[in-house]
């Protein structure tokens, strides 16, 4: 399989076509970005973490029923996926209270959620990704009622499967966004990553985090905290 033309660069990814029909390859960075653009930086190996720990969350979320679009990893940072059209909703999923839902509704980071919460933002960097609902998105015609309810079942069938598979190796599963995509014959399928870029990870006993707000806040040990997820989820 060669790649054939780059299709779009984003904060941490690059997707090309391939020379065959319906696969794309997705190239994992080394960039890290924050607070929509504002701060920039390099997680040394990021890409390469982050590559390997959504492919083997994509086998476990496939194998118990939420369909993925993961192929096969190529290399160190490349894997090969299912071609899609992205739905630009990023879907959030929440168990404990942290980040903007913190902000939002008052409550200190780390209160336990009685009622797992469910979030879409509409994806466009221009307007900051405001939060819709569903009419919403109905309403602008970036998905149907059915695709919603499909997307919104998989969403906590992912956190049902990740909350149970991480409380083994003694992480906390507080938050974490998901993107969807629409293969060319209309199936909706899980896309994008699940990686420390894109959930909060918190340690159960000590709750240190071990995620992309040791970048964002500037905590420090951002390398070391990707490289402990790794491997605790896969032992390397
Ligand atoms: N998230 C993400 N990309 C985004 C916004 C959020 O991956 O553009 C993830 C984030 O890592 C966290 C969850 O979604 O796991 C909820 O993020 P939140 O709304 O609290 O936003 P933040 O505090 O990161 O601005």
């Amino acid at each position: 399989m060669n790649k054939t033309t780059q299709l779009y660069e984003g904060k941490a990814k690059k997707v090309y076509s391939t020379d065959i029909e319906g696969v794309y390859i997705v190239d994992y960075k080394d960039d890290a970005t924050a607070f929509n653009g504002e701060k920039k930086g390099t997680i040394l190996g990021k890409g390469i973490i982050n590559n390997k720990i959504t492919n083997h969350l994509m086998k476990l979320v496939e194998s118990k029923g939420v369909p993925t679009h993961f192929i096969k990893q190529l290399s160190d940072r490349e894997t090969a996926v299912k071609a899609v059209t992205i739905i630009p909703i990023e879907v959030i999923v929440r168990n404990i209270a942290a980040g903007s839902l913190s902000k939002r509704l008052g409550l200190p980071e780390g209160t336990k959620l009685a009622h797992t919460v469910l979030e879409f933002c509409y994806k466009d960097d221009s307007l900051g990704d405001p939060m819709i609902n569903e009419y919403h998105a109905l309403a602008i015609n970036i998905a149907t009622q059915e695709e919603m309810d499909v997307i919104s079942k998989y969403a906590f069938m992912v956190n049902d499967i990740l909350t149970e598979y991480l409380k083994e190796v003694n992480i906390e599963l507080v938050d974490f966004k998901l993107e969807f995509g629409k293969t060319l014959d209309g199936t909706i399928i899980l896309a994008d990553e699940i990686s420390p870029d894109t959930c909060r990870f918190w340690d159960c006993v000590t709750h240190e985090k071990l995620d992309k707000d040791r970048f964002r806040r500037d905590l420090g040990g951002v390398e070391d905290a990707y490289h402990e997820i790794l491997n605790r989820l896969m032992g390397e």
